[in-house]
């Protein structure tokens, strides 16, 4: 897909929409970057805090070697230039919720340099893949929160995030559509989770994009852009989007100009509002933070950190297609989330590769939909990945058919019992039995003679009510290929 056909019809003609995001995502480590104190999710206000983190004077940043590897790792599986030399620069502003007065960022030198993120469009459709540019990854420290209260009203700040770290990834203005821009902040989840850097749970805010956006008209250089703060999900991002591109496109219809300004999303309203304008922007005055090396990466440290990276989604969707012969869709679902290709690959080590398809199929549909229905995760799936190795290979030697598999599926996600002992218990087997089949079939022709007569007469639609009938009549117990050959024998 070289050019998205999304467009905004203005009175003037059709718009293209231009985006570049800038995503925060909290680095999974212990520690935060700086110091030593705890960055676990939900503890008490300001139990983790260090005199680093509190910024008592005097206090020393000493870099967390781990938060430096992961933005590494990052790095290499975004296939993005690794620099070997950065440095930390201060951001000067004041805001309760900063006690140093500044933020430990990069600016001038940052860790990682350009890369690049393949999207899908259509996950059906290799065709339809996009390359979205990486203009760079820095690390920096998060603030801490604030929190308000109204009656009587005084407000709170809690520094457990106080220097915790982050990896900044800023994209290239290379999206055209708020569907683009929803493919690669899904994307870019998928490959931080896979790499373990990143958590990606954004309703803890561990992931928040930065949305800017400008209108053109196609071919005309880029017009002046907006940047949305601080957008907590995926939904949001495409809907600050589309809210603020049609908004872009209006007020220059009428006559007026777009500033160059920072603007917050009304996830209730759905639209966006002024938050200040270039012109009052802060000049954070950057400077190279006198407390902090250069980081210099050694060849061992790049190595190690190259040598840790798991297979990523793109290369496993591929092997899926290529080397188990899946359909790309059940390759690209399959893959998309770690967990997901985990708890099938654990599947397959019992099962043998040879069934990857029937298994990719029974998962996405058969699983996927009980998950779905019962409200349930992967991860906290009622049915064990051996279990259902198991009921596979019951169909596979035939002791099932695919309609008495689902039951005893459905009787597995009651009670979690393995599918050998629920077909043992509760004589589930499938009956090749041509006696017993015959039997039933003899019956029911006599019972149908209108039918039957209507059949002969070459009504061959017929067929699949007689099928119907000998499989109720033998209780989804009668091995349907048989039931079939001993049909058209007596139809005949
Ligand atoms: P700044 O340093 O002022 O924040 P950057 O050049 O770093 O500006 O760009 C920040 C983000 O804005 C990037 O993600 C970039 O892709 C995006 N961007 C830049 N120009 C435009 C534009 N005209 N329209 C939409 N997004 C843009
Ligand atoms: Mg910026």
């Amino acid at each position: 897909m070289a050019d998205s056909s999304y467009r905004i019809r203005g009175a003037t003609g059709d718009w293209e929409v231009v985006i570049g995001l800038e995503v925060h995502a909290q680095v999974t480590s212990n520690a935060k970057l700086f110091s030593g104190a705890s960055t676990e999710f939900g503890a008490e206000p300001n139990s983790q805090v260090s005199l680093v983190d509190a910024a008592m004077p005097g206090m020393l940043p000493v870099p967390n070697r781990e938060c430096i590897r992961q933005a590494v790792r990052t790095g290499m599986a975004l296939e993005a230039q690794i620099n070997p030399w950065s440095r930390f620069d201060r951001k000067n502003y004041f805001y309760a919720d900063l006690p140093q007065g500044y933020q430990i960022s990069q600016l001038y030198h940052p860790i990682v340099g350009e890369g690049e993120i393949e999207i899908l469009l259509d996950e059906k459709d290799e065709g339809s893949a996009k390359k979205v540019g990486i203009e760079r990854i820095h690390l920096e420290q998060d603030a801490g929160k604030l929190m308000h209260d109204q009656h009587p009203s005084f407000s709170y700040v809690d520094l457990n995030r106080s220097g915790v770290a982050l990896m900044e990834i800023v994209s290239k203005p290379d999206m055209r559509s708020p569907e683009e821009a929803g493919a690669y902040v899904r994307k870019l989840r998928s490959i931080l989770r896979y790499v373990g850097s990143c958590d990606g749970n954004m309703e803890q805010g561990s992931m928040r994009a930065d949305v800017n956006v400008s209108v053109r008209k196609p071919g005309d250089p880029f017009g002046t852009r907006t940047e949305t703060k601080n957008v907590n999900s995926v939904r949001f991002i495409m809907a600050a989007i589309d809210y603020e591109a049609n908004r872009q496109v209006d007020l220059i219809e009428a006559g007026g100009t777009v500033v160059q300004e920072t603007r917050l999303f009304d996830p209730d309203k759905a639209e966006t509002r002024s938050l200040r304008s270039k012109e009052e922007a802060h000049d954070y005055r950057y400077f190279p933070d006198p407390d902090l090396l250069p980081v210099e990466l050694g060849e061992d440290f790049l190595t190690e950190c190259r040598a840790s990276l798991p297979e990523l989604p793109d290369a496993k969707r591929r092997r899926y297609e290529e080397v188990l012969g899946l359909p790309p869709y059940n390759a690209s679902v399959l893959t998309a989330e770690v967990e997901t290709a985990r708890w099938f690959e654990a599947l397959l080590d019992i099962l043998g590769d040879a069934h990857a398809v029937r298994a990719s199929n029974w998962v996405i549909s058969d699983l996927f939909g009980a998950l779905n229905r019962l409200g349930r995760d992967l991860d906290d799936s009622p049915v064990s990945p051996k279990q259902a190795a198991e009921l596979l290979t019951l169909v596979a030697d035939g002791t099932l058919s695919g309609t008495l598999a689902k039951q005893v599926f459905e009787i597995m996600l009651e009670t979690g019992e393995d599918p050998g002992a629920i077909v043992e218990a509760r004589g589930l087997r499938q009956t090749s039995d041509t006696g017993a089949i015959e039997k039933v079939i003899a019956d029911i022709l006599a019972a149908n003679q209108d039918k039957v007569a209507e059949y002969r007469s070459g009504k061959d639609k017929l067929f699949g009510f007689f099928v119907g009938q000998t499989m109720k009549a033998m209780q989804g117990k009668a091995n349907p290929q048989v039931v079939n050959e001993l049909l058209k024998k007596a139809l005949g």
